[in-house]
């Protein structure tokens, strides 16, 4: 045991830290609650060097937001627009393949595509974009979609789970994103988005990708109306999940952000809140491999922190405005070259290392 932190009030669950010993529901309440955020530091740290040494990743990426329109109205999004309303986007295929053209050759990893759920885009549309994207940038994987847009997809194609799934992989699909996950506990969901699937069939559609061979994230939006035991209880379904599946291979905590949208009265977690997230979610996910921390949400400066706090992955480079937390009033910079990320993971002690979408990593660091 760690004689600093001895007379800590989570001793204890260092302890079983420093045994390897697995943590339960009751520790990552502990763990939520505690001020003692040095100790949780130690603790986040000790798992982050054990499982990845002092390597931090990067991805050359690009978003795509291919329309902002959406049947829903959840209450904390800031991105979806009603058909007609003002600053809504949808963008024609030819549009978006022709935008992708810029990035053949670049060296571009990833490009990671969401929208809103369109209540007349043909199910053929993404299809055709997936299709199309492959064949500009062949050697760059697509990560597309949130679970609520599969099951949009399910639901104006008439298809099954599977079918969808399937057509989705043949057309060029990667991997999937980790969106539409919020928080899973009902009372959440009933309040903020009663319309919106809920957390069985977010394990569904993520198990059918996993069935196929994909690996895909997982994500919590935190610091609206949850709860520290919602927090906990979440996590915990997804370390359940993972000890079946082992397909999620990142996860990602996302603060939420208040502004532009219909949930009022909440101010925007503060920097030792996002720090206590990503400690215990590294020391509760002790079978997911990375935690990532989103630094366009975070900004970088607590991102750099983070990387003490359990993170060891950072998205990304981004040249492409970002819109869905930019809108909700994110002011962090849209883009940072790869030569300043470099540097600003080197300035933490960390190794900085580009990866692909797998998390191979593509150098070689010394960590
Ligand atoms: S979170 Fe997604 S489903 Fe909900 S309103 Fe926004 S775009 Fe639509």
């Amino acid at each position: 045991m760690n004689r600093l932190f001895a007379q800590s009030g989570i001793a204890d669950i260092i302890d079983k830290v420093e045994r390897g010993q697995r943590l339960g529901g009751d520790d990552g309440l502990r763990l939520m609650e505690t001020d003692d955020i040095a100790a949780l530091g130690y603790a986040a740290n000790l798992v982050r060097e054990r499982m990845r040494g002092d390597v931090t990743t990067y991805i050359v990426n690009r978003y795509l937001h291919y329309s902002n329109v959406c049947w829903d109205t959840c209450k904390f999004c800031s991105f979806y627009r009603k058909p007609g309303e003002p600053g809504t986007f949808t963008k024609p295929l030819a549009e978006i393949f022709k935008w992708a053209e810029q990035f053949a050759g670049q060296g571009v990893q990833e490009m990671h595509i969401v929208g809103g759920l369109h209540p007349s885009l043909k199910y053929d549309y993404y299809l055709d974009l997936l299709r199309g994207l492959k064949k500009i940038l062949p050697d760059t994987a697509l990560k597309g979609f949130t679970s609520v847009e599969v099951d949009w997809f399910c639901r104006i194609a008439r298809k099954s789970l599977d079918v969808v799934i399937r057509e989705l992989v043949d057309a060029g699909l990667d991997s999937l994103t980790g969106g539409g996950a919020e928080i899973f506990a009902d009372r959440v969901r009933d309040i903020l988005c009663p319309n919106k699937i809920r957390a069985r069939r977010w394990f569904d559609i993520h198990e059918a990708a996993h069935k196929l061979g994909l690996k895909t994230q997982a994500t919590m939006l935190y610091g609206h109306i949850e709860t520290n035991a919602e927090r906990v209880d979440h996590i915990l379904r997804i370390r359940d999940f993972q000890d079946r599946t082992n397909g999620f291979q990142v996860f990602i905590p996302l603060a939420y952000h208040p502004e532009n949208n219909a949930l009022r009265g909440v101010r925007r977690a503060g920097g030792m809140t996002d720090l206590k997230v990503y400690a215990a979610s590294r020391l509760l996910l002790d079978n997911v491999p990375h935690i990532k921390c989103y630094w366009i949400s975070a900004g970088l400066k607590l991102a750099q922190v983070a990387l003490g706090y359990g993170v060891d992955d950072l998205d990304g480079i981004v040249y492409e405005h970002e819109r869905i937390f930019h809108d909700a009033g994110s002011n962090t910079p849209q883009e940072v070259g790869e030569a300043a990320l470099r540097a600003m993971i080197a300035e933490a002690g960390r190794a900085p290392c580009r990866r692909d979408s797998r998390y191979n990593l593509l150098e070689t660091v010394n960590a």
